[in-house]
């Protein structure tokens, strides 16, 4: 990909304009792609909602989108086809072990046939349909943490909409290598930028030149601002540097931070990551207001891991799901929610900037069995 502002010289800020080009190594400064109107106040406060609402008539999309997790699912809505009412103590039985075939995991595949039975025992399953709908009910309910009473961030306010707050808002997006760090954050930048907000990129990936250009031409494509990149920088210094021009410039309303991909399992490197969660509170202490885990979505149950590790290193706020248009394992989505009481707030379902959508936990489940009917 041949990004538009990028230097391909091995170290040099590639987004600075060329008559800047003398002192672009002395400081860290921005160039905006194109001239953007200040935000209406209050903008930032709603853009979560505003995103989500808009996306609300883009069903199809997220349907069509989420057609192989579906597919993975065949067994289970065998099972609900032809069950009996007589031995259902079988069939959830079997349901099990199709959940958790289906990446459910073995924990979550308990809880949700655990709630099934309560419902057949108190009589409110007769039929194919009943069961289908009730099994959709159990899959709401565990993804939606926030709205869920049993769960231990009922309390906290995490919520799947996207919480701008701040001026400007930092998101700090993180990740394994190929997760789809990189590709979210365009797709967010677009999304942003469409609803008026200014966007800042910043490089974080400071291993790799490549992973700047890659960034680059999303903000060409967005939109939106692009940082200084500094190859094999301090990553804390490249984000803190973003975050400290878009204070004093107060021309951005929200910063991405791209950061380069780690196994969860690297010591070294998930320390440098608490470390960029540091250098952005430095400039801005209540940022950043989201801290966004990406998973890529065909990895299965190996995701929990991931997710509990980066957890622990730096608190997250929620999930991104990407390449659930690949063969992704969608019960698995329900699993790391579940247990992490994280909400999911976007998924990819695709390589353009509109395949982000927004994370509804009942289009999900309707995705996941839409034969059933609504009660
Ligand atoms: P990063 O290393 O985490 O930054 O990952 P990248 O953003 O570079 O993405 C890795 C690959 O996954 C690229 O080829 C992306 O185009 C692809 N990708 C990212 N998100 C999605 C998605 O939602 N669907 C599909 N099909 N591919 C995706
Ligand atoms: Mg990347």
């Amino acid at each position: 990909m041949q990004a538009g502002n990028v230097c391909h010289s091995r170290r040099c800020a590639p987004v600075v304009a060329p008559h800047d080009s003398a002192a672009s190594s002395s400081r860290s400064r921005l160039q905006p792609v194109r001239a953007q109107a200040e935000a209406s106040p209050g903008l930032l406060a709603k853009l979560g909602r505003v995103i989500k609402e808009k996306a609300a008539g883009d069903y199809e999309r997220f349907f069509k989108g989420t057609s192989k997790t579906r597919e993975r699912l065949g067994l289970v809505e065998e099972l609900l086809t032809f069950w009996s009412l007589e031995d259902y103590e079988d069939t959830l039985e079997e349901l099990e072990e199709a959940l958790i075939t289906a990446d459910f995991g073995p924990k979550t595949a308990l809880t949700i046939v655990d709630g099934l039975r309560e419902e057949l025992k108190a009589g409110s399953i007769k039929t194919a349909d009943d069961m289908r709908s009730a099994l959709k009910r159990q899959i709401i309910s565990l993804l939606e943490p926030a709205s869920n009473s049993s769960s231990s961030s009922s309390s906290s306010g995490k919520t799947s909409e996207l919480q701008l707050q701040g001026e400007p808002a930092v998101l700090l997006i993180v990740g394994v290598n190929g997760a789809g760090k990189t590709t979210t954050i365009g797709k967010l930048a677009h999304r942003l930028s469409k609803e008026g907000a200014r966007v800042l990129l910043a490089p974080g990936d400071t291993f790799r030149a490549a992973a700047a250009e890659q960034l680059a031409e999303w903000a060409r494509r967005s939109g939106a601002k692009m940082g200084t990149f500094k190859e094999g920088g301090r990553p804390g210094g490249v984000l803190a540097a973003a975050c400290n021009d878009a204070k004093q410039q107060k021309d951005v309303d929200v910063v991405i931070c791209d950061t380069a991909g780690r196994l969860h399992t690297a010591y070294a490197l998930m320390e440098e990551l608490a470390n960029c969660r540091k250098s952005i509170a430095n400039v801005l202490p209540k940022q950043p207001c989201e801290t966004l885990l990406v998973l890529d979505g065909t990895t299965g149950l190996n995701m929990l891991n991931q997710a509990r590790e980066f957890n622990d290193t730096v608190p997250l706020s929620g999930l991104i799901l990407t390449k659930l248009d690949g063969t992704a394992r969608g019960g698995a989505v329900v699993s790391v929610v579940d247990q992490l009481k994280l909400p999911v707030k976007f998924i990819g379902v695709g390589e353009t900037p509109e395949d982000l959508q927004p994370f509804d936990a009942v289009n999900f489940a309707e995705a996941l069995f839409p034969a059933a009917k609504q009660q």
